[in-house]
């Protein structure tokens, strides 16, 4: 290239933008002259192969024309963005960042976090863009109509239809209800809301165009709060505390008081702090949220508080409305997109103090953020089961980190993790060991099921403690809890001839049995694949069938026969398929409506049922037989939550824990609530085996068509991780995964410890970069929770 050709003054600037497309890094786009440059946040509209997508700017330089660029390395077909879609920064340069942090930390690409924190409608559409909907008023020919048709109530019926006719024909009972509803709400119905009672559209048109209602657009934003929830429903009460009435009036226990004012001095610092509130169930950790998220806010800071499961958030958020009024915004994926859309908007704009969310809620706009609530910390919904695989409470501590926040970590079962960066120092610890009002903790009795099957034979589902419990709860009016964490009617089906199990055709396990009688049918658990039950075995031919195993389903259907009388419902994953159901099952037990809920891990969780006296615990030792590290664990975890559930009103509770091994560690220390022991012993076992909270590890899943194929390309990826850096890591596998055929792809495993995350990582990374295409097939998972 000659003196003369060289460009001397472009100056081009270059963005790094992040997509939202699954696996993608960041690209490098131009800003074309006569664009304004887009600040780090904006979105803007660019080109990526044959389609245009709206991305995030992520970094801005400039190149000075000889490809060299200040930050960003540029090539030589760079491509032009088409559009600039936000003058400031759309997504805060801050939770951009922490964008950034998470794909690198948990070995994702940024596109996949970018789609995990943008609102739904971002994506496309312009900001601000506000829902519009459709309003029906009354006018006076309706209250005509209505009138009419009140004063006629008592002529015979032949006389009254002519003066209230549409087309010709009388008003139909839905037009009719909806003129009432109309005229008793003089600004006008929503037609969705009209809508949601029955009354259809074309039922609303037909009457605006005859003149007895008007329509007009209103510009609103949606507000999830309107639709009910549980917790807050007229019916809430009983004799027990009522969630949140309270707040502000009621006296804090002395416990309570010194936890709060500890944290206060440590949220006062304005410094990156953690703790650890460590308070048995019913220790009132909620209220402590709220007056220390008052002290944060009064300083003029934003608080974010965590909550595990899309169901808790309601009873949380009306908590922290009835404290803070408007200034409550609530995020989560079960909010409508339009909902969730508003909701993100309002807090970017500011408007918000306190945001209610699930973990996706950490990524969310707020700015000045001088609190952060993870409660229940040690559940595993935080962590994503998909790409990016973050867990939301540690992304929280990177947030407050960066922000000099307070994080509270709240828990009754600490994860292993937190309890060890506690005893360690990084954490400080605020425990809280007593109920408030004194409430005892639930008296809880183990029930070795061998006696039982030795006594009662090897059918029997609920033991005689248990089935006695339930029968005297029932007869003085109190409610009770039963818990098996396993879904179904039975969990296999096999052949007495072959002793063959009917398989999922696509996944490594047995057929799940739902529904009894004509509705029984066979599922698989992890592919959805649905069959008829045989009446002969596929393999032999054989006649003899037999379900074994059981489910809730099954739980249910003996509570029902033991305790005819009862009103019975069943609370898992199958029975709230539709939307809805959840919260209006929660509020029908809340209300009394219902004396026995049987259920999945769903019932353990949070939850403050105030008559529940009883709690049976089915098959207390189901996790325990998982080839999963954290199995004894997550028993632990359950059982003592479980047990909180019980007596957490003025009525002592019980819980009764039906297991094979009732000398197992942590149904032993489950059962006297003794977390400090469980941890040590714990940890024997932790730090024998070098797994976490002992080592880091990251586990890697090859899937292949065939099985030699998993296996042979983990092998290779293997190899190359121990060629790489062989002593600081160590490389267990490969080996069939647990699970080792999943939707019809065989998958192969392997696990790495190492005392850096990093180097793990760049480990990974450098094995797979000359196999771009083995990438694909691979799922990395950082700090996993389950290595199934
Ligand atoms: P945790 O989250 O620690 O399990 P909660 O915050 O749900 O406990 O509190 C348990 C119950 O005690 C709730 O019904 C709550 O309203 C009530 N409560 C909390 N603090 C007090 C208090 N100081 N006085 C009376 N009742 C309280
Ligand atoms: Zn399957």
């Amino acid at each position: 290239m000659t003196h003369d050709q060289r460009p001397t003054t472009t100056l081009t600037v270059l963005i790094q933008v992040a997509v939202p497309v699954p696996r993608l890094d960041l690209l490098t786009y131009a800003v074309p002259d006569g664009f304004e440059t887009p600040c780090v946040g904006a979105r803007v509209v660019v080109p990526l192969g044959s389609r245009i997508v709206t991305g995030i700017v992520v970094e801005v330089g400039v190149s000075n024309g000889d490809g060299r660029t200040s930050g960003i390395s540029s090539s030589a077909d760079i491509k032009a963005i088409r559009e600039v879609l936000d003058a400031g920064a759309f997504v805060p340069p801050d939770v951009v960042a922490l964008a950034r942090w998470t794909a690198d930390y948990y070995a994702a690409g940024v596109g996949d976090t970018i789609s995990a924190l943008l609102p739904p409608m971002a994506r496309g559409g312009r900001a601000d863009a506000h829902k519009t909907v459709r309003v029906a008023a009354i006018t006076a020919a309706g209250l005509g109509a209505l009138e009419v048709r009140a004063s006629t109530s008592s002529a015979p019926a032949e006389d009254n239809a002519r003066p209230e006719l549409v087309e010709g024909r009388a008003l139909t009972t839905r037009q009719r209800e909806a003129l009432e509803l109309l005229a008793g709400s003089p600004a006008g119905i929503a037609t969705v809301a009209l809508a949601s009672r029955g009354i259809a559209a074309a039922a609303i048109s037909r009457l605006a165009r005859h003149g007895y209602i008007s329509l007009r657009q209103d510009r609103v934003e949606r507000d999830p709060f309107q639709t009910p929830v549980p917790g807050t429903s007229a019916g809430v009460g009983g004799q027990g505390p009522v969630p949140g009435t309270g707040a502000g009036v009621r006296q804090l226990t002395m416990e309570q008081t010194a936890a709060f004012e500890r944290l206060r001095a440590l949220a006062d610092t304005r410094e990156f702090r953690v703790a650890l509130v460590h308070g048995v169930t019913g220790s009132g950790k909620t209220e402590i949220y709220i007056r220390l998220s008052a002290a944060v806010r009064a300083a003029g800071r934003r608080v974010l508080m965590l909550v595990p499961e899309i169901a808790l958030t309601p009873v949380a958020a009306s908590l922290f409305r009835q404290a803070f009024g408007e200034r409550v915004a609530i995020q989560h994926s079960g909010l409508s997109d339009g909902e969730r859309h508003d909701q993100w908007q309002r807090i970017r704009r500011g408007d918000i103090d306190v945001v209610v969310g699930t973990r996706s809620a950490v990524f969310a706009p707020l700015e000045q953020v001088g609190l952060i609530v993870v409660d229940e910390e040690h559940d595993g919904s935080y962590k994503q089961e998909e790409s990016p695989r973050y867990n939301g409470r540690d992304v929280a501590i990177v947030r407050a980190q960066r922000a000099g926040a307070l994080v509270l970590l709240g828990s009754a079962t600490p994860s292993m993790e937190t309890y060890h960066n506690a005893v360690a120092g990084k954490y400080e610890r605020v425990v809280l060991e007593r109920r408030v009002l004194d409430r005892p903790l639930a008296s809880v009795r183990v029930v070795d099921m061998r006696e039982e099957y030795a006594a009662e034979g090897p059918d029997v589902i609920l033991s005689r403690a248990l089935r006695d419990g339930i029968r005297a709860r029932l007869e003085c009016g109190e409610q009770s809890l039963v818990l098996l964490n396993r879904r179904g009617f039975a969990t296999a089906v096999f052949c007495r001839q072959c002793a063959g199990t009917i398989d999922c055709p696509n996944c490594s396990v047995s057929l799940v049995v739902h529904g009894e009688g004509s509705a029984k049918r066979a599922c698989c658990h992890y592919c959805n694949y649905t069959a008829r039950v045989p009446t002969a075995c596929p393999l032999c031919a054989g006649p003899y069938l037999e379900q074994a195993g059981f489910g809730t389903e099954r739980v249910e259907a003996e509570v029902r026969r033991t305790c005819p009388d009862a009103r019975v419902a069943r609370l898992d994953r199958d029975a709230i398929r539709r939307k809805g159901s959840l919260s209006t099952l929660l509020n029908r037990f809340r209300d009394g409506e219902i004396d026995v809920l049987v259920g999945t891990q769903m019932i353990a969780k949070g939850h403050d049922f105030p008559r529940v006296t009883l709690v049976g615990v089915v098959s207390a030792d189901v996790g325990l037989g998982l080839a999963d590290f954290r199995a004894s664990e997550r028993t632990f975890q359950l059982l003592t939550q479980v047990a909180g559930r019980a007596g957490r009103g003025e009525q002592p509770g019980e819980a009764i824990v039906q297991t094979l091994y009732p000398d197992h560690y942590s149904i032993q220390l489950a059962c006297r609530q003794d977390y400090p022991a469980f941890y040590e012993r714990e940890m024997l076992f932790r730090k024998a085996m070098r797994y976490p909270p002992v080592l880091s590890l990251v586990n890697a899943v090859v899937r292949s068509r065939t099985f030699a194929g998993a296996m042979d390309d983990a092998a290779d990826v293997v190899q190359k991780v121990r060629e790489g850096d062989a002593h600081a890591l160590r490389v267990l596998g490969p080996a069939p995964a647990p699970l080792g055929k999943l939707r019809g792809e065989y998958r192969a495993q392997l696990l790495i410890k190492g005392t850096n995350r990093r180097k793990i990582r760049e480990a990974l990374q450098a094995a797979l970069a000359s196999r771009p295409e083995l990438q694909r097939r691979m799922v990395v998972d950082v700090d996993p929770l389950s290595v199934l």
